[in-house]
């Protein structure tokens, strides 16, 4: 189903579910195992990552034709302006048209590994924006986009350009916004009251990541411009070597992050499941009177 009809159909929040391709056979049935045990939360749907690398593109496709075909879930594939003409993105499109995906995730992407910034390929785009008005013309799509209500790494005028922006890609096309993964509900407070004084309208979901590693966190928190809050780190540091007590306090704090995004009247969450299913499951079942 259309992401757009998903949300203007749903009476209550949804959850939703994203998933990377896999590398290894292995880490495929793992996918598949996970998106099983997580049909019991009745995820809206399913987002699948797309990579830099022409591999792991293709994987992107795969799994999401495979989702919509064999389980009665609705796949969203994310998709990036990253080495990819006007040319490249039609004819990937044209596929998934011709496949029945309808949801896309429209994305600039980060620099292929070994570069130190983005660079659009010739005739490629530079921003979502662009690609997102290119895939209102290319179809009938429903568009999700990106947001960072703590600011994107390369916004030089801070938050205040991830807000100019994101009302760009709603004028361009865009259904729904999810956002970068953040602890501090604070922050995401301000940015959707802001967003909706500067006429931002689509559906703002916010992104959840239950911590299961804390290192890993903190490292990827350094490179997406998430911040670490103080009683987030002192609570973890101590614990940190002991993962099975980090998942633990991980999906403690990741519920009532939750409970507060929903009691504040939240669209939805979007977990960031790093393909696993136990975390987002657990905090789910604990959300069940408001959902
Ligand atoms: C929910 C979510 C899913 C993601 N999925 C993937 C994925 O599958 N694959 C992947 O490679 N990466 C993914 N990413 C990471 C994302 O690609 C990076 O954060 C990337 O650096 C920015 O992508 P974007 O679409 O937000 O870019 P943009 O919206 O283009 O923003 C990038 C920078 O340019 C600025 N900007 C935006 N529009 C304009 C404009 N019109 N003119 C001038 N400046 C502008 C912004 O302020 C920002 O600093 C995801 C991120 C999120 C939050």
């Amino acid at each position: 189903m259309k992401l757009s009809d998903i949300l203007s159909r749903a009476d209550r929040p949804l959850i939703s579910c994203e998933f990377f391709p896999p590398k290894t056979d292995k880490g495929e049935a793992n996918l598949w195992r996970c998106l099983n045990e997580l049909r019991s939360i009745n995820p809206a749907y399913i987002s699948v990552t797309y990579g830099a690398g022409g591999s792991t593109q293709d994987r992107t496709k795969g799994i999401v034709t495979r989702i919509k075909d064999e389980t009665g879930l609705s796949p969203v594939a994310h998709l990036t302006c990253v080495g990819a003409s006007k040319d490249d993105l039609a004819a990937l499109l044209a596929d998934y048209r011709a496949a029945g995906i309808e949801n896309i995730l429209a994305l600039r992407g980060d620099a292929p590994e070994g570069m130190d910034h983005f660079e659009a390929v010739a005739g490629g785009f530079s921003h979502a924006t662009d690609l997102i008005a290119f895939l209102r013309e290319q179809g009938d799509f429903s568009i999700a986009c990106a947001t960072y209500p703590e600011g994107h790494p390369e916004s030089k005028g801070g938050v205040a350009d991830d807000i100019r922006y994101l009302k760009m890609k709603q004028d361009n096309g865009a259904d729904a916004a999810v956002t970068q993964y953040f602890f501090d509900n604070e922050a995401f407070f301000r940015f959707r009251d802001a967003c909706h004084s500067a006429g931002v309208t689509l559906s703002i979901i916010p992104g959840i990541m239950p911590i299961g590693n804390f290192d890993q966190i903190v490292r990827f928190s350094s490179m997406c411009g998430a911040g670490i809050p103080n009683w987030l780190r002192q609570q973890m540091e101590p614990i940190k070597d002991d993962l099975e007590a980090v998942k633990a306090l991980g999906i403690e704090l990741a519920a009532k992050q939750c409970r507060e995004l929903l009691q504040a009247g939240v669209p939805g969450l979007h977990f960031y499941t790093l393909n696993k299913s136990e975390a987002t499951i657990a905090i789910r079942n604990q959300l069940t009177d408001l959902l």
